[in-house]
């Protein structure tokens, strides 16, 4: 370790050297925490607005760093999303399009390939030591488990949800620690259990650069909490959103404890917490204002989620940075803070965010897109201009989101050159993605072939569901 220190600071030396001093960083490389929640609103985090839910703890280290109020993930739901941002990448360019197929035995094809650099082993070669902690849900089988793909560490479960308590239901519900089954009797409440191993896990590796991908699963369903939390939402009268919040302030408290034990230990200053939800929060309970539609769309309700970095040492603190952002430029900005180099992993979608934190007049993304559904329903976002191709609404929609937020008034008709050049760049855009290499929700859709997938699908689908997606299908 002295001899790592020892090291870089002739690295730091040897780059004052060099013309461009001003934009070294002249400090140890920071410790990276990425903290991500579950179906988590927009507004559902107080920076955002909520009055309801308390999350003091995300408010003020929000606060300490820069908020992207137009924070968005490269889907609407869980799995594809997390393959964005763990890569880097556009999930569509390696087919990873869909939820997993809940299978038991699924096999090694289904899930982010190994063939895929994760942000983890980029650090790793950084000389970070890492850590996954809490819900994977980019590969059931354990050829794709955290292990395999670049973390050192690994607590958590394989699946997309399960229960808060530690009953190990089946295989993809079962919590793990580097593979081995951990004894519900050493389980509490999943969302406590996932705070205490990061706090363990940051004890025992404070003397080295160190990233922790912290994905609670927390708000997702089931909804269950604690007294404790649910003491603190009392207030709220509504009982589901009552519970969802509690779940939230599980995150919030969790949150602040790990802050803590960063001070405590004085490396508060240099680490970095970048927050931020999967998707969209769920119906009915989370609360998505101003944007229209949840979970599931890519309205911006879907796909823009509550969002912040922090680090004392290197990002603006009390700022809130407006400019559309994504979480795939996640990976290149902390290789890039982590001493490594972005332009050298060519695949990358996503680009380093601190120079336009400190230039606003230029915008890190001229053009950013969404897939859902293998392209059945898609979205692109070029400065003011949305289109969305809606299977659900069966028409292809377009929205001023400067002067429509909400996504109310279509201005498809009036704008035909508008819809032709956004439809282009996504047709452009798409040519470089393959086919989704399954489907979901069930195990029987996963086909590879469009029209099948279309003849299953609509097999499994409720009658009115089927006629307003049947409009734009084909
Ligand atoms: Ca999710």
């Amino acid at each position: 370790m002295v001899l790592k220190n020892y090291f870089f600071l002739i690295l730091v030396l040897f780059f004052l050297g060099c013309k461009n001093t001003s934009e070294i960083q002249v400090s140890k490389p920071p410790n990276i925490i990425v903290i991500l929640t579950d179906d988590q609103g927009w507004r559902d985090v107080g920076f955002n607005g909520a009055t309801d839910i308390p999350t003091k703890n995300l408010d003020r280290l929000a606060k300490e760093g820069t908020i992207f109020s137009n924070g968005y993930v490269s889907h609407p739901y869980c799995s594809p999303s997390r393959a964005g941002l763990l890569t880097g990448r556009y999930q569509a360019r390696f087919g990873h399009d869909c939820n997993l197929p809940y299978k038991d035995d699924n096999d090694a094809s289904i899930g982010t390939p190994l063939s895929e650099i994760m942000i983890s082993e980029a650090l790793k070669k950084q000389g970070y030591t890492t850590s996954a902690i809490g819900k994977w849900h980019v590969g059931d089988h354990p050829d794709l488990h955290p292990n395999k793909q670049g973390f050192d560490h690994w607590f958590g479960f394989p699946g997309g949800n399960t229960n808060y308590w530690g009953f190990p239901e089946n295989y993809l519900k079962t919590i793990y620690r580097n593979g081995k089954p951990v004894d519900r009797k050493n389980l509490s409440y999943l969302t406590d259990d996932f705070t205490n191993e990061a706090v363990n896990f940051i004890d025992k590796n404070d003397d080295k650069p160190f990233f922790i991908y912290l994905a609670y699963n927390a708000p997702h369903a089931p909804d269950q909490t604690t007294k404790k939390y649910l003491e603190n939402t009392k207030h709220i009268e509504n009982a589901e959103r009552s519970i969802y919040g509690a779940m939230v302030n599980g995150v919030d408290i969790g949150v602040g404890k790990i802050d803590s034990t960063l001070v405590a230990k004085g490396i508060k200053d240099n680490t970095l917490i970048v927050f931020l939800s999967d998707n969209g929060g769920r119906k009915k309970v989370a609360d998505n204002q101003p944007n229209r539609g949840y979970k599931g769309m890519l309205f911006e309700g879907g796909i823009k989620v509550p969002f912040f970095m922090t680090w004392k040492n290197g990002i603006k603190n009390d700022k809130i940075y407006k400019n559309p952002v994504s979480a795939l430029d996640i990976f290149p900005t902390l290789l890039n803070i982590a001493g490594g180099n972005a332009k050298d992993e060519p695949q990358l979608d996503g680009k380093d965010l601190l120079p336009y934190l400190n230039n606003e007049t230029e915008k890190p993304h001229n053009l950013l897109f969404w897939r859902s559904s293998g392209g059945f329903e898609y979205a692109v976002r070029k400065d003011n201009f949305k289109l969305y191709k809606s299977a659900f609404k069966g028409k292809t929609l377009l929205f001023d989101l400067e002067k429509d937020p909400n996504e109310n008034f279509d201005i498809s008709d009036e704008n035909v050159t508008k819809i032709k050049e956004l439809n282009k760049a996504y047709a452009n855009w798409d040519s470089k993605n393959i086919n989704p290499n399954w489907y979901d929700p069930h195990p029987e859709n996963v086909l590879k072939d469009k029209e099948n997938y279309i003849k299953k699908r609509n097999n499994s689908l409720h009658p009115k569901i089927k006629k307003k997606l049947n409009k734009n299908l084909n």
